[in-house]
């Protein structure tokens, strides 16, 4: 016998307000997934990862760079150095411990080519800033806000402002992060003076240095924001999570719970 897919007592829409493009994606993937994940927060604990935690210390060591910039400080130039103080060694498990300092290594080469590949002459908006965007509501309904947590936003020389979303592993573009915060970086330009500012939206992928830009034109994140916006909205309304079984169930953290995949 088949089990139902699972219904939620209440609708989300009361206490889910706010939406990144991780929610986004995992809807418009499997809204059953996105029920276990988001709605019932089911966390999975990942096994440790090496890429994860250079990852996060390529991150953290840009972010740091960045506000010193911003702070008027120059640039340090020392990577392996840095990388040092953002790869914390403690987090790894003993079995680990003899790839940490490669892992250094692969930090620093991950942020010395995302800097070069940056170029200079640029002056520093905003790091690792979560910005919103409120959507168009109901007069009754709740607030809703998408929102993006944005590595960096700059101000190029040519006056064109950039945001950039680095990516340390594989290269596979996220439309929905694209747009959102495409977005949300528009409203806080909006709310000062870079209101007629061009936009330029740049993936930086450190692991080779491959920078991908796109000035995307109002028609063409116009399909992507509709499905986002209509994303937010099944996700309000929603009594029933229906499964959308596809290759991602072979990864899926919650197969043995699926009311298709799961032991009946
Ligand atoms: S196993 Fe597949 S269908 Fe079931 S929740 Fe996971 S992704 Fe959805």
């Amino acid at each position: 016998m088949q089990r139902q897919s699972p219904i939620t007592p209440q609708r989300p829409g009361r206490k889910f307000v706010d939406f990144f493009p991780n929610h986004i994606n995992d809807f418009q993937k499997c809204p059953e997934y996105f029920y276990w994940r988001h709605i019932r927060h089911q966390w999975v604990r990942k096994p440790f990862s090496r890429a994860l935690q250079v990852g996060k210390a390529t991150h953290n060591a840009l972010a740091f760079i960045w506000n010193q910039r911003k702070d008027g400080y120059e640039l340090p130039d020392d990577f392996v150095r840095l990388a040092t103080m953002h790869l914390d060694e403690s987090n790894y498990p003993m079995a680990e411990k003899e790839g940490w300092p490669d892992d250094v290594h692969t930090v620093a080469g991950h942020v010395e080519r995302s800097l070069s590949v940056l170029g200079g002459g640029l002056s520093v908006i905003s790091v690792e800033r979560e910005l919103d965007h409120e959507l168009a509501r109901a007069s009754a309904g709740p607030r809703l806000r998408v929102q993006s947590r944005v590595d960096l936003v700059v101000r190029r020389a040519d006056g064109v402002v950039e945001h950039v979303d680095y990516k340390t592993g594989k290269k596979w573009p996220d439309v929905n992060q694209e747009v959102m915060s495409r977005v949300v970086v528009r409203t806080m330009l909006s709310a000062g003076d870079d209101r007629r500012a061009s936009l330029v939206s740049t993936t930086l992928y450190s692991a080779d240095g491959t920078k991908v830009s796109a000035q995307l034109s109002r028609e063409e994140c116009r399909p992507v924001w509709e499905g986002i916006v209509a994303a937010v909205g099944a996700i309000r309304d929603a009594e029933r999570w229906s499964p959308e079984p596809g290759r991602h169930c072979d990864w899926c953290d919650y197969r043995e719970r699926c009311s298709v995949r799961g032991e009946t």
